[in-house]
């Protein structure tokens, strides 16, 4: 098939590729690399079954020439810090950008994947969350650009299936990490772990009670095949039920790492989610799928990567201190070592 990835370039849109090219079929990467990048393609711009179009989604149709089978849409900033630089681009990208790959795909017939996110379930009232809950969302919150963006990428993508009849799949995307991830982007599995690598304090947000449930990439990109290959609508959520603290991430990536870095709270950001765990029984169901990485299996192979970018890795501690937002204030941090 020939499949086009928008966010290529980007952590699960370069793993996504790989797998599809791996698997035999023909990847059309459309990135913009605002929050992409070059390097996640190195390995990629080899085979002559990838095409690299550089261009942002949101500006206008996608330029890729020739019949599609599939378009798998990922194209949009991801990390907190990320979306609160970019608000406008994040909000371009998930309505505009969604509506141009949705006309690729309606011109192609062909399959339309959106990559939705658990984010749309906002700061959760119903736990862990299922596919038909709708959500507890701030409209007119810092994170509303991302939440807002992705439900209506959700809401548009269900009006070409109804209106138009493409066939669409939407996954919601709980948290998801390892290899490739950029080192600065300010998330907590990216910042803790090169804290600990750098001998620099865990910069934990609030008292760390808060929950996530974290998934390694093979087993999301698992999914997300799985997802193209079928013909399920969805909503489907795709993640790791496997909940943790924040505080207990930290800990174990103390374990995984063996840092002594000492743990530094630090404000909570305004509409942290306080707690995330997805409900998976839709997914086992309608796909078969489930993960299969524990998450101290996943933070290792992910650290030995780490391990691999040392540059990366030391310049991030500079610019992770820079990713504040809404919140979160540097001086007021106080430090538990050995907590
Ligand atoms: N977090 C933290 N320290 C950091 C970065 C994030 O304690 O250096 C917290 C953040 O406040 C949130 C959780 O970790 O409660 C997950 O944050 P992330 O940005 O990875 O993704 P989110 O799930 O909030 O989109």
């Amino acid at each position: 098939m020939r499949i086009v990835v928008t966010g290529g370039a980007g952590f699960l849109g370069s793993h996504l590729s790989r797998w599809l090219l791996s698997g035999g079929h023909q990847v059309l990467c459309v990135d913009d690399l605002s929050t992409g990048r070059r390097d996640n393609l190195a390995s990629l711009l080899d085979d002559p079954r990838f095409e690299f179009h550089q261009a942002d989604v949101a500006a206008g149709p996608l330029p890729v020439r020739g019949r599609v089978d599939a378009v798998a849409h990922l194209a949009s900033p991801a990390s907190p810090p990320d979306y609160h630089r970019l608000p406008l681009e994040t909000l371009a990208v998930g309505s505009r950008g969604t509506e141009h790959a949705l006309q690729l795909s309606a011109q192609n017939d062909a399959r339309f994947l959106l990559a939705s996110t658990s984010e749309v379930y906002g700061d959760p009232e119903v736990h862990p969350q299922v596919e038909d809950y709708w959500g507890n969302v701030n409209p007119v919150g810092p994170r509303s650009v991302y939440d807002e963006a992705k439900r209506y990428a959700e809401a548009v993508t269900m009006a070409y299936a109804r209106q138009v009849g493409v066939d669409v799949g939407i996954v919601r995307i709980f948290n998801t990490y390892g290899p490739g991830m950029r080192a600065e982007d300010g998330r907590v599995v990216t910042s803790f772990i090169t804290q600990a690598l750098n001998g620099d304090p865990l910069t934990i947000y609030g008292d760390g009670s808060q929950t996530r449930s974290f998934c390694y990439v093979d087993d999301l990109v698992r999914g997300l095949v799985a997802m193209l290959e079928t013909s399920v609508t969805g909503p489907v959520n795709l993640g790791n039920p496997v909940e943790r603290t924040v505080l207990e991430l930290a800990r174990i990536v103390c374990d995984v790492t063996g840092s002594r870095s000492p743990i530094e709270f630090h404000p909570l950001p305004e509409d942290d989610p306080t707690r995330r765990r997805p409900d998976i029984s839709r997914a086992e169901r309608l796909l078969g799928w489930r993960p299969e990485v524990s998450d101290s299996e996943g933070l290792r192979r992910t650290v030995e990567w780490f391990r691999s970018q040392p540059a990366e890795v030391a310049a991030a501690a500079a610019a992770v201190a820079g990713t504040q937002y809404q919140g979160r204030a540097h001086g007021a941090a106080t430090s538990l070592a050995g907590r």
